[in-house]
């Protein structure tokens, strides 16, 4: 089997949380060896669909940008841009509209989501959101798309429009496969373990950020909300230890069944020590580094710029496919 072409976009809103390093940022840089090429994209773009201050989404770019360099993303082993810089992801997403069934947007949980929290307008953008991210993808005839659970209905979105695409117009794009971890692809607010942990929705107390002082990660872990039974087992009726577990399992690389065997008999609160432990082992090396990286705004623009020179090389000739299949232009 040939290597994957791996892409992925992590939006620059709020600030990274623990869900985001465990569902996404982990496998963004374990999949930096496996794609040939791997693409990494901080999708500015995307961040606009809900309310923003222009001043604070690119102090938020770099923050992001820092921490995936600060996780262990190498601009010499993966291809690493800001979606901004790269003009064919807004020209390829209108071409796509043209195949997107209106319908199937109207069904993305995402936007039901999204919308009935927005208080002053809820955009056309958070609407179109999953077109720009069908041609974040397809730009790059991407096959593999390491995301969390709860993008799955928008991968199964861009393998649609790719299948109508290439129905329509003839073989042209590729269709993704999504690649979601086995552990820890949905973690839970700690304050609220039935909501996943979010960087615009969650709660404070309830979301640990990759960024967070040791003293924060032990102090929101310890007041996690658990259950009032006593066992440290996964079950539909405890998420919030289920959760815990999961995180610990993570932290540990280990598996459910070995944290379940180790804390057989325990109690919460020991219980709930060892996993403030293990996230704060987990996250401490990624802040200390992230605090070398931030400063040096010139330095990431320089690595941004570097990285939307190799995409665009990837993805201009994709749109320019694109465009000739559907009579777009001058004929080639
Ligand atoms: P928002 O809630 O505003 O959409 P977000 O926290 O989902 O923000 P994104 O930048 O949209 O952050 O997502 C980046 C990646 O992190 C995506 O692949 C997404 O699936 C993953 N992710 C987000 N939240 C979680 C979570 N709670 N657990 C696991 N993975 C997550
Ligand atoms: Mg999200």
């Amino acid at each position: 089997m040939s290597a994957p072409i791996v892409f992925s976009g992590i939006q620059p809103t709020g600030r990274k949380h623990l869900g985001n390093f465990i569902g996404a940022i982990r496998q963004y840089v374990e999949g930096q060896d496996r794609g040939e090429p791997a693409i990494f994209c901080i999708v500015d773009l995307h961040a606009i669909s809900v309310v923003f201050d222009p001043a604070e989404l690119r102090e938020r770019l770099y923050d992001t940008a820092a921490i995936l360099l600060a996780a262990g993303l190498d601009p010499e082993r993966c291809i690493f841009f800001r979606q901004s810089d790269v003009r064919e992801h807004t020209e390829l997403t209108w071409l796509l509209s043209a195949v997107t069934a209106h319908g199937d947007l109207n069904r993305m949980h995402q936007f039901k989501d999204k919308s009935a929290k927005q208080r002053e307008l809820v955009s056309a953008a958070l609407f179109f959101y999953p077109v720009l991210m069908a041609a974040d993808v397809l730009a790059y005839r991407a096959t593999e798309v390491p995301v969390g659970d709860d993008q799955r209905q928008h991968v199964e979105l861009m393998r649609e429009i790719a299948r109508r695409f290439n129905e329509r117009f003839g073989e042209t794009l590729v269709v993704p496969e999504h690649r979601i971890p086995a552990i820890g692809a949905r973690i839970m607010d700690l304050q609220e373990p039935e909501r996943k942990m979010s960087t615009t929705g969650g709660t404070e107390a309830g979301t640990v950020y990759v960024l967070d002082e040791e003293k924060a990660i032990r102090k929101k872990l310890g007041s996690a909300v658990t259950d009032s039974g006593r066992d440290i087992v996964r079950s539909p009726e405890k998420p919030g230890i289920t959760n815990l577990i999961d995180i610990l399992a993570v932290a540990r690389g280990a598996d459910h069944a070995e944290i379940e065997r180790e804390f057989e008999g325990a109690g919460y609160g020991d219980f709930k020590q060892a996993v403030a432990e293990g996230v704060v082992e987990l996250l401490a090396p990624v802040r200390e580094r992230y605090a070398e990286l931030r400063p040096d705004e010139a330095a990431l623009e320089a690595t941004l710029a570097a990285g939307a020179e190799k995409a665009r090389a990837i993805a201009a000739p994709t749109v320019a496919e694109v465009r000739g299949r559907m009579g777009i232009g001058p004929s080639r």
